[in-house]
């Protein structure tokens, strides 16, 4: 970017206050849920393949489709048996694949949820559960979940986060969690001046100064007002929960948008 911004104190305050109210409101995506569709809704929070599997689907489409596809997936296909999801590959790629279809990447997922299946069952015995056990480290669990196909840096954090925040698991060491690097994110930590140029390395370091204890939890509440108020265009500032407190910079706009397949949307 080259150009550096002064971090304000007040917006890093406006904004964890904000994340402390998305999280007392218990907003996950859409309200309290992931998707509009409570079935779909329940068998990501209860299913813990299935979760894995609404990770790797959150790439590059709405967060509340990614998140319904475990669950049509499974209508599809009849069974969400990770033996036959491992072994079953064209199965899958043609339930992923069929009109309308469940994903805009419709050779690379099916890969991933293949992958992924196999994996759970060599490494962790058929239960993805274990990947995220109770007394893990925050660290652990995002180094665990990145061994995986089609899980980066920032889908670790983000799915980190969510087990946390909203599914309740007792992880531990949440001071080494951290924002995922989402163009949403990335646009509100420049246009708000928290990170001083539009890099990972940034971004972290501006989420540890502002919540040294706990930077993930910054990340919901960062997304949502990345989503809903700071739009790469027509941003609503007058609305949006940062207030006054943001400098405003809305002529910055992350690098390279467009082009980062891991994005969320
Ligand atoms: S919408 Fe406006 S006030 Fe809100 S983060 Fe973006 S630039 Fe700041």
């Amino acid at each position: 970017m080259g150009e550096r911004q002064p971090v304000s104190c007040a917006v890093g305050a406006a904004l964890q206050a904000h994340a402390r109210a998305v999280a007392a409101e218990g907003i996950v995506q859409v309200g309290g849920t992931f998707t509009c569709v409570p079935d779909a809704d329940t068998f990501v929070r209860t299913r813990p393949e299935a979760f894995l599997v609404g990770v790797l689907f959150t790439q590059g489409i709405p967060a509340e489709r990614a998140w319904a596809g475990p669950w049509l997936l499974a209508q599809r296909l009849g069974h969400f048996d990770l033996v036959r999801l491992a072994a079953e590959r064209e199965a899958v790629a043609s339930a992923v694949a069929a009109r309308p279809a469940l994903h805009r990447f419709v050779r690379t997922v099916p890969r991933w949820v293949s992958s992924a299946a196999a994996r759970v069952l060599e490494q962790y015995d058929g239960d993805a559960g274990s990947i995220w056990r109770d007394g893990s480290r925050v660290a652990e669990v995002a180094e665990r979940l990145r061994a995986f196909d089609g899980i980066g840096e920032k889908k670790a954090a983000m799915a980190t986060e969510i087990l946390v925040r909203h599914l309740g698991k007792h992880l531990v060491g949440l001071e080494d969690g951290c924002v995922a690097y989402d163009v949403h994110v990335r646009r509100v930590f420049l246009r708000a001046g928290l990170a001083s140029e539009d890099s990972l390395e940034a971004v972290r370091e501006a989420a540890r100064r502002i919540c040294p204890e706990d930077p993930g939890s910054l990340d919901l509440a960062t997304w949502l007002i990345g989503r809903e108020h700071c739009r790469p265009s027509n941003p609503r500032c007058d609305i949006c929960p940062l207030g006054r407190a943001c400098p405003r910079l809305t002529h910055l706009r992350p690098d390279g948008v467009g082009t980062r397949r891991q994005d969320r949307s």
